[in-house]
């Protein structure tokens, strides 16, 4: 393996002594030049030991720390032990028969930055963040093969430019899977799709917020998901006895995805509502009937291009939440969720306190989640915990 020697500047030194794990490109004292995936040897500018860590160009990273142990190298031993630890880790969940679908290993937060593996039902999912950890493709499996059984492997290559997934058949090792492949999450099923591009029909981090709804604010009530795509929300709600759930996402495979989560889990679809539409064009229409819901979950894209307009989490958050406010019962809660880097916990919560003073309620927090055990996160990089939803009661 290709191994340089890459210098960090001494003001940041101490920083990556503390453990820092993101090699970001003002730290380096000299540039990083070769191909991605060569394995970098971290020193001060004095000469004195940081660590070893991989080149890979990642937003606006260079590369990740792997080890501060200098008589750590990095080959399939170095993978084999990550994956063993972060297995251990993950023992009551493998011991958990009503969920059989969740991460196993969590990039940094598990040890290696921009690599993640997601299990579903034996069948596990590899996420590469990177062309430089993409070229450790075969000591990563080899090192899975080691410590875990499965019955396949399959992958998203999500590095071309801006961080984007490469369409291609995703099979990876071992036997191929039959979609939709049925996973189940604390007793409910969900249909996966492992090698339908880039997504799989279930966002495994919002695992506890489906279980919340389903519990506590489903029974006996209306539920309005937007942005609701395969309508896991939906189904969570429908589960836990909502009197009516309606989903709303404006691609046209959410209809016809949705119905399908409804139906492996015997819900009758029929009785209730799936909106293929534009959400901002559904709250109008919602407000003008002035129709009202117990219970309205927000979860859209940071970013998003629709037809009429661009949707950012840090511009345009204030402004959903203002319209889903126009819609929600008193007494009513609404689930707003977010995942944008660029809105922090407390940023998020100053929009929830704009947004009803600009209406003219008074509401109060009752659920703050952010990402579920399953999703490590690292000591030194809080950034990595992305998630951020609130239940926030209409008074
Ligand atoms: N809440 C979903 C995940 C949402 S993913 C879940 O729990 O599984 C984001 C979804 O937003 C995508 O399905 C996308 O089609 C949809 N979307 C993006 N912009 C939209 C808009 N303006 N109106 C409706 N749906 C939109």
């Amino acid at each position: 393996m290709n191994e340089i020697q890459v210098k960090i500047k001494q003001k940041f030194a101490g920083k990556f002594k503390a453990g820092y794990p993101l090699i970001f490109k003002e730290a380096l004292a000299t540039p990083v030049s070769g191909e991605e995936g060569t394995v970098l040897t971290l020193r001060d500018e004095a000469g004195g030991w940081i660590g070893r860590g991989y080149y890979g160009k990642q937003n606006k990273g260079y590369g990740w720390v792997l080890t501060q142990d200098e008589d750590e190298t990095v080959d399939s031993h170095f993978f084999q032990n990550r994956f063993d630890l972060a297995f251990q880790k993950r023992k009551g969940l493998f011991e958990n028969p009503d969920t059989t679908a969740f991460r196993l290993f969590n990039g940094e937060g598990d040890g290696i930055g921009g690599l993640t593996i997601d299990n579903y039902d034996g069948y596990l999912l590899l996420q590469w963040y990177s062309e430089g950890i993409y070229s450790f493709r075969d000591e990563v499996v080899e090192g899975l093969r080691n410590v875990a059984s499965f019955k396949g492997i399959y992958e998203k290559k999500r590095f071309k430019s801006g961080g984007k997934y490469i369409d291609d058949d995703d099979f990876v090792t071992g036997e191929r899977g039959e979609f939709p492949l049925l996973v189940k999450e604390n007793g409910l099923s969900f249909a996966v799709y492992l090698n339908e591009g880039a997504m799989t029909g279930v966002f495994l981090d919002q695992r506890h917020v489906r279980q919340s709804i389903r519990e506590k604010y489903s029974e006996g009530r209306t539920v309005l998901n937007t942005f609701s795509y395969t309508g896991a929300f939906s189904v969570s709600a429908a589960d836990g006895g909502a009197s009516e759930t309606t989903s709303v996402d404006l691609a046209n495979r959410s209809y016809e995805k949705t119905i399908e989560q409804f139906a492996v889990n015997g819900l009758d679809y029929e009785a209730h509502n799936i909106v293929v539409q534009d959400v901002f064009d559904y709250f109008n229409y919602a407000e003008k009937k002035e129709l009202a819901f117990d219970t309205v979950i927000l979860d859209p894209p940071s970013f998003a291009r629709s037809k009429k307009k661009t949707f950012s989490a840090d511009k345009d958050y204030k402004n959903l939440l203002k319209q889903a406010i126009a819609v929600t019962e008193k007494g009513g809660v609404i689930v707003a969720s977010t995942n944008a880097a660029k809105v922090p916990m407390k940023k998020f919560k100053g929009f929830i306190e704009k947004a009803f003073k600009e209406t003219g309620g008074r509401y109060s927090i009752l659920e703050e989640h952010s990402l579920p055990e399953d999703f490590a996160v690292h000591p030194a990089f809080p950034e990595g915990d992305y998630l951020k939803v609130l239940f926030i009661l209409k008074k």
